[in-house]
């Protein structure tokens, strides 16, 4: 039997995704974690009844939080991953020659382990066959606390700022991430909806800037997330995204990207006039 599942993006808008079964459903210590099977995007992983990843956009989220950071970073060697334990994108950072070790923080280990076992594309790196590729399962927060001056790019590749991710959003994390980073390193987080969520994107924005000397968001079109619209927040310690973007390392990327390229990468930080209005100080 086929069933309709819909999230809600606010009070009167929700998007409606067709789904054949269900493959999973059970409850970690944090959360509720249901993987579907739809009809039009593959296998699709909610938590608590939101929209993680679908097989067939998932492409378009994990090359934005990852590759605009890599071709930035001159020799990005160690980055660390906070959440993110659908695994899209250690895969993606994996594609990067130059690093020698991806560390992933997740705080469930239910969402690693039923990937790896349900959504194997995009656990492909997480699931113990790549050397350059370690596991924590631990909150974000307290493992940050242990690292300093450490990591070349760190991705906050996190839940919205409800339950366990709260604390990803807030000035202390932000502080607590500039100094795990080295002196020239590179933090990206995803930043929610600019139509939906500007009052997370102020108070993000005010957040690391109070922290970072360098922020700028950047946008992605994610078609299963609210509205469509979907942001990034670069922030860094000396390197500007498009002023020292690599553009000639991008071009001549030994892999394909189906969403990320060298002129999307400048273009992607072009802001239409609301989102820039969100985070404006
Ligand atoms: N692509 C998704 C999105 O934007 O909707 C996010 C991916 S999802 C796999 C994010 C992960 O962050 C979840 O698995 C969740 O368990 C994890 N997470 C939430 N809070 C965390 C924390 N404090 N420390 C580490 N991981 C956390």
């Amino acid at each position: 039997m086929d069933l309709w599942y819909t999230e809600k993006h606010s009070d009167n808008v929700g998007i409606t995704i067709k789904t054949t079964k269900t493959l999973f459903s059970g409850k970690s210590q944090y959360q509720q974690l249901d993987i579907v099977e739809t009809l039009e995007f593959g296998r699709m992983m909610l938590l608590d009844g939101l929209v993680m990843v679908t097989e067939r956009d998932e492409f378009i989220y994990h090359d934005m939080i990852t590759h605009p950071a890599l071709f930035t970073h001159p020799n990005p060697k160690k980055v660390l991953v906070i959440g993110g334990g659908d695994g899209g994108s250690i895969r993606e950072i994996m594609k990067h020659p130059e690093v020698e070790l991806a560390v992933l923080c997740e705080i469930d280990g239910l969402v690693i382990e039923k990937s790896i076992e349900y959504l194997p594309t995009m656990a492909s790196a997480i699931n113990g066959s790549n050397p350059r590729v370690k596991l924590h399962v631990d909150d974000g927060l307290a493992y940050i606390r242990d690292h300093q001056n450490e990591f070349d790019v760190i991705l906050v590749d996190s839940t919205d700022p409800i339950g366990p991710a709260v604390g990803l959003f807030e000035e202390n994390f932000y502080r607590l991430v500039f100094s795990a980073l080295k002196d020239d390193g590179i933090m990206i987080a995803q930043s929610e909806s600019p139509f939906y969520h500007a009052d997370i994107q102020k108070s993000m924005y005010h957040n690391l800037r109070a922290v970072f000397p360098i922020v700028e968001m950047y946008q992605a079109f994610i078609p299963t997330y609210p509205s469509g619209f979907w942001s990034f927040a670069f922030s860094s310690k000396i390197y500007h995204p498009t002023k020292d973007f690599d553009h000639d390392r991008a071009k001549n990327r030994n892999f394909k990207t189906r969403y990320y390229n060298e002129e999307l990468h400048r273009g992607a930080f072009m802001l239409p006039t609301f989102a820039r209005d969100n985070i404006a100080e």
